[in-house]
């Protein structure tokens, strides 16, 4: 471990963004956060912040120049930029993983190209590609890049519905069919340089209105699809040569057979718990393993359930009182909107 601690660039200022630059505080590493949101939350816990536009060069080379090692809390920041800071620092996760996960169609055949299972799908350009594909119905559209939280999805029973729903063809979509979840986990993982892992235990996620609500450890799973979505994340963030940490969603339908829905190359909602399950977070874990500092053994101190807190729900929060065993994480973002998420709950149990 080199004696001097570098300084970390992270692009993105959202709740992510203060996540990270608090892990990275509490081990005494100093972070510069760009953002294109004037008032992101990571200004609040960065030690520089930049507002700017993501193809704003002067102000990308401003950051540059702040950084000794950049990364990112999102994954759709154009890919042109990425390559582009990654000729003057080293960027963590590699860009080229980016290019790969930006896009659900080259995402999915990834996966299954290492021979992993997913849904099924195919890619939507036009209207025809979507009569060719009926066997894929009920399935879901989803944009092939930009999407989130259900933004850009739309779900199609049948051709019939098709003239009701307006879509957009200049977009490139997947028709994903749907399976019936019995549950959907996650794991989180953190990959060093020296392909060495720390994978956190599953986590049992449950969405509303396709948004994540709440995350517990641990999930109610059988043992080999313990086992299997584990190995699979390994897999995944070796064939990447991931550096830093990730996770892997997972469905599990109703066979109990075990499917990637999708990987985020970066920290994830799931998993906020582990900063008060775990002796070590998923951020301080992205900053040691971006940083090449040391990676510490995982200790999990308790079981745990996070529940996000989701638009004007915050103020019900604010002015609360909480038990020593209830931590509540304020966003501190300046405007509510409806399904915005604003806080989280973790509630740590037996
Ligand atoms: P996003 O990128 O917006 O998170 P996802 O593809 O993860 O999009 O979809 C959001 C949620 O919608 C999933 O977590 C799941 O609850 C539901 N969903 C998505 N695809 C399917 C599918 N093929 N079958 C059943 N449910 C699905
Ligand atoms: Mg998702």
């Amino acid at each position: 471990m080199s004696a001097v601690k570098p300084i970390l660039g992270i692009i993105g200022g959202g709740q992510l963004g203060s996540m990270l630059a608090s892990a990275a505080k509490k081990i005494n590493i100093k972070t510069v956060v760009i953002s294109d949101d004037e008032a992101a939350p990571a200004k609040n816990f960065c030690d520089k912040f930049i507002y700017a536009k993501y193809n704003n060069e002067n102000k990308i080379d401003e950051f540059v120049q702040a950084s000794n090692i950049v990364t990112f809390e999102f994954e759709n920041i154009p890919y042109e930029t990425l390559k582009k800071i990654s000729q003057k620092r080293p960027v963590f996760p590699d860009p080229a993983i980016n290019k790969i996960i930006q896009n659900r169609y080259t995402e999915k055949n990834f996966i299954n190209q290492i021979e992993i299972k997913t849904t099924k799908f195919a890619l939507i350009k036009k209207k025809e590609d979507l009569l060719n594909n009926k066997d894929l119905l009920p399935g879901i559209l989803k944009t092939c890049t930009l999407g989130y939280d259900g933004k850009g999805q739309y779900k199609i029973n049948s051709l019939n519905e098709l003239s009701n729903l307006n879509i957009d063809f200049n977009n490139e979509y997947i028709l994903e069919k749907t399976i019936t979840l019995k549950k959907e986990i996650s794991i989180i993982i953190t990959r060093f340089k020296n392909n060495t892992y720390q994978a956190y235990e599953p986590i049992e996620n449950i969405h509303q209105d396709q948004i994540l609500k709440s995350s517990k450890i641990p999930a109610r799973i059988d043992q080999l699809t313990f086992d299997q979505s584990i190995s699979w994340a390994k897999k995944i963030s070796e064939k990447l040569n991931y550096i830093g940490t990730m996770c892997v969603e997972y469905f599990i339908d109703q066979n109990n057979i075990l499917y990637v829905n999708e990987i985020a190359p970066r920290v994830h909602n799931s998993g906020h718990l582990t900063i008060n399950a775990y002796n070590i977070s998923q951020f301080e874990n992205h900053v040691r393993a971006v940083c090449q500092l040391d990676k510490i053994e995982l200790k999990k101190i308790s079981n745990a359930e996070m529940i996000n807190i989701i638009g004007k729900e915050i103020t019900n929060y604010q002015n609360k009182k909480f038990s020593n065993n209830e931590f509540f994480f304020d966003y501190l973002k300046e405007t509510i909107k409806d399904k915005r998420k604003m806080g989280h709950l973790t509630i740590l149990k037996d």
